[in-house]
């Protein structure tokens, strides 16, 4: 025996989570300012559904100018709010245009739709909407997380709460096609609507936990790169390159070796002496940024320090080394450094050096690479020495 009090409660447990989970986005967003636009749609998706529901649970007691109009829009806006936070989360560019053309068509709809007591209409228009832009912030969602190229991935199924909501709007509208004479409003105790407001309350609850997850990710993918890179030349920093080489020289022991290729710029005294620091830096900027597409996925690329770089080459020999070494040699020396209106050339010295069975640990590698650099500098630089 399904009774009032089951589906009142439910309806009030939904707005309630719905309002808690405002408040929570609109301190991310305003006062921990942690993906603060996108936080914000979220809070606005949360009290925009609570709004609804609550002139929802209002029809009869209010009067219907308020309830039927109004509740509908809002709830259709929720979806495209929720949309536009979840464009906003999983690819860093909130996407709120086609959303409000979905809204402002609904209203407009709603608001052409001849008196229709049994709502059948404006049901089908609400929830077709909300699955349809559900559907589409899924589907956009799933795509972003999967491309997701560098650093740890996000896992794609993270957004399946948009499909389940998608799929419950969706079964909605086909019941009102289902239901003849006027249909019963959410509150009237039947079954249907009793498992609709349980699966309502699980996934308000699901999606909000899982963009709460996005969110949390997103800033500790932020921190682990702040932690590990070097700020002038977006390079790995010396204790994240350090790392990287302790690694893979303990995989050395187990058969797979590696080599090094160390770079320092050529006169960069003279450069900072004649132009200043800052065209100093936009030299190691600019090297750094050109010297990025001649190191595999695999590689790591780090600023030891100054002007000095250092490329750790896994599963690569002297030869491959000097190939690699030799690529960015002609790089650096083809393309000079502008600054204000004139040109400065620019080269860099290189010392290679391949891991070998007998090393104690990577300080012997980097010894020798840096004993290479040294021939390097001494033979007139601008050359490659192993
Ligand atoms: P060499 O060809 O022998 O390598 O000559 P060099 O002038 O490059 O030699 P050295 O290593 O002695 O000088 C490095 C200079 O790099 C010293 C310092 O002024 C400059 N430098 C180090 N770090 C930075 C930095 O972050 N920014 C700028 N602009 N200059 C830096
Ligand atoms: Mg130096
Ligand atoms: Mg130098």
């Amino acid at each position: 025996m399904i009774t009032t009090a089951q589906t009142q409660t439910l309806l009030a447990s939904i707005i309630l989570v719905a309002g808690v989970s405002t408040l929570v986005w609109l301190g991310l967003a305003l006062i921990a300012r942690i993906a603060p636009r996108a936080s914000l749609a979220m809070a606005c998706a949360n009290a925009a559904a609570a709004l609804s529901l609550t002139l929802h649970a209002l029809r009869g007691v209010l009067p219907d100018a308020l309830t039927q109009w109004p509740a509908d829009v809002l709830s259709v806006a929720s979806f495209a709010l929720l949309g536009a936070a979840v464009s906003g989360i999983t690819t860093r560019q909130l996407v709120w245009k086609p959303g409000a053309i979905v809204v402002a068509g609904a209203a407009l709809l709603l608001f052409a739709l001849p008196d229709d007591a049994g709502r059948h209409w404006q049901t089908r228009i609400v929830n077709g909407a909300g699955a349809g832009l559900s559907l589409a912030a899924g589907t956009s969602a799933w795509l972003a997380l999967g491309r997701r190229g560098n650093g740890r991935r996000t896992p794609a199924p993270l957004t399946l709460p948009l499909f389940l909501i998608a799929l419950l709007m969706a079964v909605r509208c086909v019941e009102s096609f289902n239901t003849p004479g006027p249909l019963p409003g959410i509150r009237v105790p039947t079954a249907f609507n009793l498992a609709f407001l349980w699966a309502a309350l699980v996934l308000t609850l699901l999606q909000n936990a899982t963009l709460a997850f996005l969110v949390l990710m997103r800033l500790i993918l932020r921190i682990e790169r702040l932690l590990e890179r070097d700020s002038l030349t977006d390079t790995l920093n010396r204790r994240a390159f350090d790392q990287a080489l302790a690694h893979a020289h303990a995989w050395l022991a187990r058969g797979r070796g590696y080599a090094l290729v160390m770079i320092d710029m050529d006169r960069f005294k003279q450069l900072n002496d004649s132009l200043g620091h800052a065209a100093g830096d936009a030299a190691l900027r600019q090297m750094a940024k050109e010297l990025q597409p001649c190191v595999r996925e695999v590689d790591r690329f780090g600023r030891l320090g100054g002007e000095e770089f250092c490329v750790l080459l896994p599963d690569t020999d002297i030869a491959g080394a000097a190939l690699v070494a030799e690529r960015m040699r002609h790089l650096v020396d083809r393309t000079p450094l502008r600054w204000l209106e004139q040109d400065w050339p620019l080269s860099a010295s290189f010392g290679i050096a391949e891991a070998k069975r007998g090393d104690a640990s990577a300080d012997a590698v980097l010894a020798r690479a840096d004993a290479a650099l040294y021939r390097a500098k001494s033979q007139g630089r601008n050359v490659v020495q192993a």
